[in-house]
């Protein structure tokens, strides 16, 4: 059986080493996930990160952990980085480059990737692009998932995350299998603070803004895959693993 590891690099940077440690991929698979708040991205990521044996590489999830530290040990830029956040704003690129650089050993794991959530801005598009020709790595596609605002808007309000190994779930379309606690680990589930109606407006005029001109930045690389994200989590991954197989720079290995 699979063993997935905590993601304590990632979560927590600086010296700290995940456990167990990813276990090497003879191909790993590196993915981008793109596509608005809300429509399914990080529970899409986690079933392609079962798939592929991939690491889930969220740039929400860092601030949320750094959340559960005390206040006394935030830097002042992460304290600002918090604050942007709970009101739906984009916490600001350098913030967030940092945060990603100081990271930069888990985008060369030779587990693979699937980054959710970064890059969100042009800015952040280009430096991922550096960051990635200095380590000697390729993206092997990059997938948009798309979904009619309406619809997203149904997703926050059901969406609840694993307040320990943040695996997310919905009342209604990926009910856990027992109300208010985590399939996976049995921690208690919670309704993220910036689900809340004030924070989705903003941080939906934020990704029309800063993050939809990313879809032509990758259109323009040939690496794009749009997918519709209608449909239960289970349809929107088989839509995902059919499209990706279709894809001409998509190695077909397992
Ligand atoms: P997410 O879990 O990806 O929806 O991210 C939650 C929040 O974290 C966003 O609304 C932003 O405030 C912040 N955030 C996460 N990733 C980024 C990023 N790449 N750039 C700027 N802000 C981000």
């Amino acid at each position: 059986m699979e063993t997935k590891n905590d993601r304590a690099a990632w979560l927590a940077g600086g010296s700290v080493r995940c456990s167990p440690p990813p276990a090497p991929m003879q191909h790993p698979r590196r993915l981008l996930l793109l596509g608005a708040p809300g429509v399914g991205k990080g529970t899409q990521a986690e079933l392609l990160c079962g798939a592929f044996g991939a690491c889930h590489l969220s740039t929400g999830d860092i601030f949320r952990a750094a959340k559960s530290q005390e206040p006394c040990r935030r830097t002042p830029a992460l304290a600002e980085a918090l604050d942007f956040m709970k009101h739906g704003h984009l916490v600001p690129d350098e913030t967030v480059l940092h945060m990603v650089a100081e990271r930069g050993d888990c985008l060369k794991c030779h587990g693979g990737f699937i980054l959710d959530g970064f890059p969100r801005t042009l800015a952040q598009a280009v430096a991922l692009d550096r960051l990635l020709t200095r380590a000697g790595i390729c993206l092997d596609a990059v997938i948009s998932y798309d979904l009619p605002f309406e619809q997203i808007v149904l997703r926050f309000i059901g969406r609840r995350t694993c307040s320990v190994c943040k695996a997310v779930f919905h009342v209604d379309a990926r009910p856990p299998k027992m109300e208010g606690a985590c399939d996976r680990c049995g921690g208690a589930l919670f309704h993220r603070e910036d689900d809340n109606p004030a924070s989705v407006h903003v941080r939906m005029e934020a990704y029309e803004t800063s993050s939809a001109p990313l879809v032509h930045y990758y259109e323009d690389r040939h690496v794009m895959v749009h997918v519709s994200a209608a449909g239960t989590p289970e349809e929107v991954f088989a839509r995902t693993l059919s499209m990706l197989e279709d894809h001409p720079d998509f190695p077909a290995r397992r």
